[in-house]
């Protein structure tokens, strides 16, 4: 079943990107939680990292690599959390995986 992100990497549903690479792209939460709130969406579809296979593990170096670069092209380099919720009682709502960066304001201790 395609989730709400393949569209929007189709190009189907609009949103406000950030990065784009052969294997990722970026874009602004449409809900953010803070000043900063991006996603950071790997292209191929897993509904969660716990079913990224040992060998398309590659892609969480891409996803840290670009993640350090947001976070210094927004300025919160030095404040942010990076984060992927994996399952329902996470709080995963879209699932297809991705990693939110957040910062720009004191975040707080996570709940
Ligand atoms: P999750 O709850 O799965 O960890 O995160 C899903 C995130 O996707 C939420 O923070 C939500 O605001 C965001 N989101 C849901 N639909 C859209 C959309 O159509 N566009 C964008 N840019 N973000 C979305």
């Amino acid at each position: 079943m395609s989730t709400i992100f393949e569209k929007i990497i189709s190009g189907e549903l609009s949103s406000e990107k950030v990065f784009e690479s052969e294997t990722l792209i970026a874009i602004k939460d449409i809900n953010p939680q803070a000043p900063v709130h991006l996603l950071i969406i790997p292209k191929k579809a897993y509904p969660s990292l716990q079913e990224v296979p040992k060998e398309d593990l590659s892609i969480m170096r891409e996803i840290i690599d670009v993640s350090q670069a947001l976070a210094k092209k927004f300025e919160v380099a030095d404040n942010y959390r990076l984060l992927t919720n994996i399952g329902i009682k996470a709080g995963q709502s879209v699932f297809h995986l991705h990693f939110h960066l957040i910062g720009g304001k004191e975040l707080g201790p996570m709940a």
